[in-house]
C-alpha cells in the first residue's frame, strides 16, 4: 500500500529520537558527549538513540592498523643527535604505485662516498593513495603509516609536498600509535642482533 514504507521509516526515526533522550537521562553526570567514554559508547553495537559523532569536536579512535600519510622515523642517539633510520636506499620510491616519493641523496664532501641518510625526502601527499607499500617494503623500518588524517589546508599547492623535516617523527611517536607492531619489530631486531653477535663469536 502507498505510504506504508514512509510510515515505517518515520517510526524508526521516532524510535531513535526517543531513545536518544532515554540514553541521555541514563548518562546524566557521566558525559555522553565530548568524552572518550561517550564516543566509545556511541560507537558500540549496544548503543541506543543517537550514534553519530560530532566531528571535529569529537573524534573516533582509529585502530592500530589504520594508515594515512607515511612518516619517517628517527632515533635519538646518546649525544642527543637525531639519526634517521632511512638509508635512502630508494626501495620505497621504487615500489610506490603513484610515484609520489622523491629522495635526494648526497655524498660526503671529504670522501666522496654516499651518505646513507637522505639529504631530502619528499612525499606529495595529494598523490599518495595511502596504500602502505612504502612501509611494507622498507627493509629498515624507517617509513611507517601515520594515524593523522587531518590534512586540510587552505593552499594545497604550497603545503602538500611534505619535506623531510615535516615527515620526520621520533621512534617514540611510532611506539605510541602502533605499540603492537613496534614491540614485534623490536623483538625481531634484538633476535637478529643476537644471531649476528653469535655468528661473530663463532668466527672468533
Ligand atoms: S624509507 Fe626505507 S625504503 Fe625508503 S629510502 Fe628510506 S630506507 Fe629505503
Ligand atoms: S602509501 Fe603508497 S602511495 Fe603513499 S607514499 Fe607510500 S607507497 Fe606511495
Amino acid at each position: 500500500m502507498y505510504g506504508k514504507g514512509i510510515i515505517k521509516g518515520l517510526g524508526v526515526t521516532i524510535k531513535h529520537f526517543i531513545q536518544t533522550y532515554i540514553e541521555d537521562l541514563r548518562w546524566i553526570g557521566k558525559g555522553r558527549y565530548y568524552t572518550e567514554a561517550g564516543v566509545l559508547q556511541r560507537m558500540s553495537p549496544e548503543t541506543r538513540g543517537i550514534f553519530t559523532i560530532q566531528y571535529p569536536e569529537e573524534k573516533m579512535p582509529v585502530p592500530e592498523e589504520f594508515r594515512f600519510i607515511p612518516f619517517l622515523i628517527y632515533e635519538v642517539d646518546e649525544n642527543g643527535e637525531q639519526r634517521d633510520r632511512c638509508t635512502s636506499c630508494g626501495i620505497c620510491a621504487k615500489v610506490c604505485p603513484p610515484q609520489c616519493i622523491w629522495i635526494v641523496r648526497t655524498n660526503d664532501p671529504k670522501t666522496g662516498r654516499p651518505i646513507p641518510e637522505p639529504e631530502e625526502f619528499f612525499i606529495d601527499v595529494d598523490i599518495c593513495m595511502n596504500c602502505g607499500f612504502c612501509a611494507e617494503y622498507c627493509p629498515f623500518d624507517a617509513i611507517k603509516m601515520d594515524h593523522d588524517y587531518e590534512l586540510t589546508v587552505y593552499n594545497r599547492h604550497a603545503t602538500n609536498i611534505y619535506d623531510k623535516a615535516k615527515l620526520s617523527k621520533p621512534v617514540s611517536y611510532y611506539e605510541s600509535i602502533r605499540p603492537i607492531n613496534y614491540t614485534r619489530e623490536e623483538e625481531a631486531r634484538a633476535e637478529a642482533e643476537a644471531a649476528k653477535a653469535a655468528r661473530k663469536a663463532a668466527r672468533g
